[in-house]
């Protein structure tokens, strides 16, 4: 009886022993299960970082490289453009007429070159960007002075474009902006309201006072863009489907937005769009009032 006793405490603790066993066993397994997959994920992390760092390097050293030969070549064609401008009274009729063809492909050279210039100034910006080296120059900016100089001559936009331009008249509103950048971001959004909709439709751009912030917002008659379009439009290199271009024919890379996105948050504002398809678009920005940030 007492060995019979015996035997059956020593059959239930060897089963007790094993079922810990298994969930020892259970719990390794599963933790080296757990941590391959922690593995696997950190290497694919590691492995999109290097890979974006090597664009980013690339981006780089080729925006670099391409910056110095255009600026030569630009300077070159201009240079020849004003040369050719000097007619000698004395020119043949032929002379002329050829001098008159070789400045009309020189112009059109020295376009295409402005156009190249744009394209690589945006890979520049970005490298900049993603390597943290955007510096900017911040200065006390009157952004109705700065609407006017766009309005005036600085919109890049042909003359059959109309542009309604609502300033408030009664206040000045001043930010700490490196303005430079400032209006790049005010011309894209323009180039792009120009690109996208209809000559016959006005562009508008609104300067207003919204919580002690500036904001700045550009009003087009365009496509309009779709709600799961809009948050994806302000990634590196990203354009919409689908969206014909009406005016002009610059096919873009899809940095304008990253670049202005980019830009607004450093000056610690924010950028957004309103938009519905069929309704046109309104990308505006807003940048903290001055006073705001000389009290803070
Ligand atoms: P890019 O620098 O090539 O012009 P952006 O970053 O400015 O590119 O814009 C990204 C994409 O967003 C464009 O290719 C276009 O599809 C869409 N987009 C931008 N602005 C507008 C607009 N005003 N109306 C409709 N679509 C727009």
């Amino acid at each position: 009886m007492k060995r019979q006793q015996i035997e059956r405490q020593l059959i239930g603790l060897s089963f007790r022993m094993l079922r810990k066993l298994i969930k020892v066993m259970v719990l390794i397994i599963g933790g080296g299960i757990w941590l391959s997959k922690r593995n696997e994920a950190r290497a694919r992390a590691i492995a999109k970082q290097e890979a974006q760092s090597r664009m980013n390097e690339f981006l780089s050293i080729a925006s670099h490289e391409l910056k110095t030969p255009l600026t030569s070549i630009k300077g070159n064609i201009q240079l020849i453009g004003r040369r050719l401008k000097n007619n000698d009274s004395n020119q043949s009729e032929e002379t002329r007429r050829i001098l008159i063809e070789a400045k009309d492909l020189l112009d059109r050279t020295d376009q295409q070159i402005t156009r190249l210039t744009r394209i690589v100034n945006g890979l520049l910006e970005t490298a900049r960007i993603n390597g943290n080296t955007m510096d900017l120059l911040f200065e006390l900016t009157e952004l109705n002075n700065l609407l006017r100089e766009i309005e005036q001559n600085g919109h890049q936009l042909p003359d059959t474009r109309s542009m309604q331009v609502h300033i408030p008249e009664d206040k000045a509103l001043l930010v700490m902006a490196d303005a430079t950048r400032i209006k790049h971001v005010i011309i894209h959004f323009l180039s792009n309201a120009h690109k996208f909709s209809p000559l016959e439709k006005p562009i508008e751009i609104f300067l207003s006072e919204d919580e002690h912030m500036a904001k700045i917002a550009v009003k087009d008659a365009g496509p309009g863009i779709a709600p799961e379009e809009q948050k994806r439009i302000w990634e590196r290199f990203y354009r919409v489907p689908g969206i014909a271009i009406l005016n002009g024919s610059e096919v873009g890379l899809g940095l304008g937005l990253h670049i202005s996105h980019s830009i607004i948050e450093q000056h610690h504002g924010k950028i957004g769009l309103q938009s519905k398809p069929g309704e046109g678009s309104t990308f505006w920005f807003t940048l903290p009032l001055a006073d705001n940030n000389l009290s803070a």
